[in-house]
């Protein structure tokens, strides 16, 4: 095996310990003891460098999309529901107040990735780095999405990532049930354009909020449903990773059937 592969090898298996921790060979060889076998093989390239994160181009970024002359979103507007792309679309609601989040918000935080993504990831609603910046998982949590992403071989690049409501909650508390009921057929909308086969929904809210169901994140999980002509699966928020690192390794298995059915479905992009 050259170096170069070795190199490759150790940089991944660096990445699936520090988004999931040592627990992928727990049955075998511990992470480390890999790593350390590795390193001790004639390893001659420089060590890793630590993992930066990713910024996602703007492909659907604020402000760079709307016309000279945005059409304003009225209170209970309804044209937007006529939008033919995702462009106008925002341009529709960029300035919407059809709910009382638009008090508080600074930025509306519309959903950023590929219009033609295949795969939608939907949280709940945007935190406070969010609402600074009018981009979805851009904090730490979005950090840890992002290297999710990657070690299952996803840039953010090619994915859409979206929110259940588009403002910040104050204090980052669950959206209220009007306030989801108000903001989620934007959602439904962004989700008839972009036309995702697969989309993954990040917490109980989000589940619940996609499938229509009270369930817990428990019953969700590890299941397939279809909706919106997509097969929708259920996981952890990342913030709640952060919180709670035990359940990286159920995030793992999560997206592990996610890449699964995703290259059953799609076998030329087998990765
Ligand atoms: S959360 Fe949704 S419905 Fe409420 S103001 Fe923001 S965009 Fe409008």
């Amino acid at each position: 095996m050259s170096n170069e592969i070795k190199e490759q090898i150790k940089n991944a298996l660096i990445l699936q310990k520090e988004i999931f921790g040592d627990v992928l060979f727990e049955n075998t060889q511990s992470l480390t003891q890999i790593l350390e076998e590795l390193a001790s093989n004639s390893l001659t390239q420089p060590p890793p460098q630590p993992i930066k994160q990713e910024v996602a181009p703007n492909i659907i970024s604020t402000p760079n999309v709307v016309n000279e002359k945005p059409m304003k979103a009225k209170k209970k507007d309804t044209q937007w529901s006529g939008s033919k792309s995702i462009e106008e679309l925002y341009n529709y609601i960029h300035n919407c107040e059809n709910c009382a989040l638009s008090k508080t918000r600074n930025k509306l935080v519309f959903g950023t990735g590929n219009p033609e993504a295949k795969l939608m990831i939907i949280g709940e609603g945007p935190g406070a780095d969010e609402d600074e910046q009018g981009l979805p998982f851009v904090g730490r949590a979005g950090k840890l999405l992002t290297d999710i992403l990657k070690a299952i071989n996803f840039s953010r690049e090619e994915v859409f990532i979206a929110n259940i409501v588009k403002c910040r909650p104050p204090g980052n508390r669950v959206p209220a049930s009007e306030e989801m009921e108000e903001c989620i057929p934007y959602l439904h909308k962004q989700i008839e354009l972009i036309k995702p086969k697969f989309i993954l929904c990040l917490g109980s809210t989000s589940g619940q909020a996609i499938l229509e169901t009270k369930g817990t994140l428990g019953s969700m999980r590890q299941k397939t449903f279809e909706k919106f002509g997509a097969t929708v699966l259920v996981t952890y928020h990342p913030a709640a990773l952060l919180r709670n690192p035990n359940w990286k390794k159920d995030t793992w298995e999560d997206v592990k059937m996610l890449r699964t059915l995703y290259n059953q479905t799609f076998p030329g992009e087998n990765k």
